[in-house]
């Protein structure tokens, strides 16, 4: 029979080390951390070989006293902790006490530090976690600590290491991340001798940004603001033409931590459905904040996961703060104070040339729908209720799933989905049919100017327009029109109108298409499309739907079944796409001639900002500024 013996300090050191202290990336986390805790402004981190041989962060923070520095190293040793409810209540990133004594055992340590206005400073060597003696060292107010050829006394974890470049890259990801959520410090970081990253430290989440994430990410931003009581969301999204092949520019934090949360995730993605390309991705650099006692960030080790009270109110949140940034990025840019202007008077927004804003616009000419289900109510009950429109979190996390992630990113952690379906809010209902408008709105469109003016069209596709800030607008009209197409149909109480044929339509289908067809022959009703099996793989169109013409029916139904074959496992994407293709059938065609009032009433809407990317996530419309003919024509620098 083996005996029971107590565990000696030092191997008991070394098993807390192989937790906190996996690779360096962990160590210089675990440091910066405390600097951080410290009250830092300014911090560097130093590494050389990916932080296996030599690493070292140094902060101007508090600082440690002289007698105070071998306790800091004891296991357990902390100054934010002292009962068992601070835990609940922790405010600060780490509490564990042990991080210090864990790196110092796998590792040759020196600790440099000197507390605010003391006259001299002290420091510390520690071998494999084994103190030396506490000597006075002349040293900047703040804490340097330098840490040497990690896991020398571990040859089994040093041969898990990977390439130090993997290591250094780690670090420099790292260090952006809490660069990111900490834009009131500097950040410095130096690899090999050059410097890597540099923050300014500025209070300014941009000029973070700007320094960790780079010019061209930055540039691509919109700014989010929003706040709910005590919680708030804030930061920045790329604007939709700025989307991404993965979701590696994702950046999540929750009380300045950062984490992954698929519901986040989720949010901020849904805020983009129909305006960013298929198979693009936003990125975004998001903070949530919100009281303590709403979200458990201890749930996980390395706390990464967050575990919110109320995932319903976070979700809308962010999906909303989104959703109205985007929306406001699209608007017309007010016209500058100084411009004189009579009808300004009449405008108080400023833009002379515009009846009313994009959100009055929707708010007083569109035909809001009736609950909070998005449209889609049908008169045949037998369609499947999950085409019905509502969207369950459950459905948005397969479809946050579904997508690729970067592959070297962190797997995306388990989401419990919530005991109670949350509901996706119903989009902005839009305002009426290009080719009915609702009596209120052409009021109020008569009543003001006239917008843009319409200078021609070219190419048969791509409508001229001049604003009154010497802007020239391209349009093109296909896109434009299945966006008004798509958000009609999308926000319409009733099944799309159709119109019946004067002779049934016979069409045969490949077997797949059929098959996906007429499992759907419900559905199909709905969308317009009067249909019945017609011998094998074949059907009969008695009506198809009133905005398509017969010519297109049947490509149309052809694409339908792709849409339906593609997203089977996601009934509602599944009705966003044969929307999609709905309006791309139903609306007119590039290389077509078009009438001035169609053209007038598309103008119109890229004019009010309402509309900006067709349902694929193509733009609708191009600008070139006054500016830029010049230049091209060399009147201007
Ligand atoms: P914890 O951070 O969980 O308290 P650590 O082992 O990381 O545990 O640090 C132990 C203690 O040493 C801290 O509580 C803090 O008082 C002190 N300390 C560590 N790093 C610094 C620093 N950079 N500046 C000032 N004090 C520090
Ligand atoms: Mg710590």
């Amino acid at each position: 029979m083996p005996h029971i013996q107590q565990l000696s300090p030092h191997i008991a050191d070394l098993i807390a080390a192989g937790e906190v202290v996996e690779r360096p990336a962990s160590v210089v986390k675990e440091l910066l951390e405390n600097a951080i805790d410290a009250g830092a402004t300014a911090v560097t981190v130093e590494i050389k070989d990916g932080g296996m041989t030599y690493l070292r962060v140094s902060d101007d923070g508090c600082g440690i006293a002289p007698d105070e520095l071998p306790i800091a190293f004891l296991r357990h040793a902390t100054s934010k902790l002292r009962t068992a409810e601070d835990l609940a209540a922790i405010g600060t990133l780490g509490f564990r006490g042990e991080a210090l004594a864990a790196i110092a055992s796998v590792s040759r340590l020196d600790i440099f530090s000197r507390t605010q206005g003391a006259p001299a400073g002290a420091m510390l060597h520690l071998e494999g976690g084994v103190p030396g003696t506490v000597r006075e060292a002349g040293c900047p107010e703040g804490t340097s600590v330098i840490v040497r050829d990690l896991f020398f006394n571990t040859p089994a974890r040093l041969k898990f290491m990977k390439r130090d470049s993997a290591e250094a890259s780690a670090i420099s990801g790292l260090v952006a991340h809490l660069a990111l959520s900490h834009p009131s410090i500097s950040f410095k970081l130096i690899k090999d001798g050059t410097e890597a990253l540099h923050t300014p430290g500025d209070g300014a989440l941009k000029s973070a940004i700007y320094a960790a994430l780079g010019r061209e990410f930055a540039l691509s931003l919109v700014e989010v603001r929003a706040s709910d009581g005590s919680l708030a969301a804030n930061g920045f999204v790329t604007k939709p033409l700025n989307g991404r092949g993965t979701r590696g520019m994702q950046t999540f934090f929750v009380n300045g931590r950062l984490v992954k949360s698929q519901l986040l995730t989720a949010a901020l993605e849904e805020a983009y459905s129909n305006r960013i390309m298929k198979g693009k991705y936003p990125g975004c650099v998001l903070s949530v904040t919100l009281p303590c006692d709403m979200v458990d960030v201890n749930v996980h080790p390395a706390k990464t996961i967050v575990k919110f009270l109320n995932e319903k109110l976070i979700f809308d949140l962010v999906y909303h703060g989104v959703t109205d940034a985007l929306d406001r990025d699209g608007a017309p840019e007010p016209v500058k104070p100084g411009v004189p202007q009579a009808r300004q008077v009449q405008n108080p927004r400023g833009d002379f040339y515009q009846s009313m804003t994009a959100e009055q616009f929707r708010a007083q000419g569109a035909p809001k729908s009736k609950g909070s289900a998005p449209v889609f109510q049908t008169r045949i009950p037998a369609v499947n209720s999950e085409l019905s429109g509502r969207l369950t979190a459950a459905d948005v996390m397969r479809r946050a799933q579904s997508a690729p992630s970067k592959p070297s990113a962190p797997a995306v952690t388990a989401y419990e989905a919530p005991a109670k379906p949350v509901n996706i809010p119903a989009p902005t209902p839009v305002p009426a049919p290009v080719s009915a408008p609702e009596p209120e709105q052409v009021s109020l469109m008569q009543e003001d100017v006239v917008p843009w003016r319409i200078a021609g069209e070219v190419l048969d596709t791509y409508i001229v327009c001049e604003d009154a800030e010497k802007n020239v607008w391209l349009i093109d009209k296909h896109a434009a029109h299945e966006r008004v197409n798509f958000d009609r149909f999308k926000a319409r109480t009733e099944p799309i109108m159709s119109q019946t044929l004067l002779t049934p339509l016979a069409a045969d289908f490949p077997s797949s298409e059929f098959a996906a067809l007429s499992a759907q022959l419900p559905l199909l009703q709905e969308f317009g499309f009067d249909c019945e099996e017609f011998g094998p793989n074949s059907l009969l169109l008695r009506a198809i739907p009133a905005d398509i013409g017969e010519g297109e029916a049947v490509s149309a139904l052809e694409e339908i079944a792709g849409d339906l074959i593609t997203h089977a496992a996601n009934p509602a994407d599944a009705r966003d796409a044969l929307l999609a293709t709905l309006a791309c059938k139903a609306a007119v065609k590039g290389g077509m001639k078009s009438d001035a009032r169609e053209l007038r009433v598309l103008v119109d809407k890229v004019q009010s900002g309402e509309i900006e990317y067709c349902p694929h996530g193509r733009p609708v419309k191009a600008k070139l500024s006054k500016y830029e003919l010049e230049k091209m024509f060399k009147r201007a620098t």
